[in-house]
């Protein structure tokens, strides 16, 4: 059955099951399977229920930690010297509700947290640790992620 599209407010908006691949922040496309978002035949306009809205975002989480961890020892900072470049307590870096959720990129080892050194100083100058990935990793890493998934799934799912 079509609906009405947010976007160009014509009756051309299709109700779909199947892959659907999405940009997210940083990361850049993102595949998810088996899941449900509507298509707008007439302006292309792509949107979708909150399920899906969370897969995006586990599978965002999930390419964005593997490239952390991907990154050389001796480009993180421990907890102690984030807080000594922030000015902050480490406390302050464990409890920051914005910063355990991302907003500097960060890698756990055991029980210490370890903070990418350019997000931290990235933080520093504009409150936002935050940046887009490099495109060549990226691209072998939403492969590979891509081939999990697929496995995963099985491969006659991967229908539009
Ligand atoms: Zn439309």
């Amino acid at each position: 059955m079509n609906h009405e599209c947010i976007k160009c407010e014509q009756k051309t908006s299709q109700e779909k099951k199947g892959m659907l691949t999405y940009p997210q922040p940083q990361v850049g496309n993102v595949t998810v399977y088996n899941v449900t978002y509507e298509k707008c035949s007439n302006c292309g306009k792509i949107f979708f229920p909150m399920e899906t809205f969370i897969a995006l975002c586990h599978e965002r989480q999930k390419i964005l930690d593997s490239w952390i961890i991907s990154q050389p020892m001796n480009q993180f900072l421990s907890s102690r010297e984030t807080a000594i470049i922030l000015n902050v307590t480490p406390q302050f870096l464990s409890k920051n509700k914005k910063i355990k959720q991302g907003l500097i990129f960060q890698a756990k080892k055991g029980k210490s947290t370890y903070y990418l050194k350019k997000s931290v100083e990235q933080y520093k100058k504009t409150g936002d640790g935050r940046f887009d990935l490099p495109k060549e990793e990226l691209l072998l890493l939403q492969q590979e992620e891509k081939e999990e998934q697929k496995t995963k799934h099985g491969l006659d799912i991967v229908l539009d």
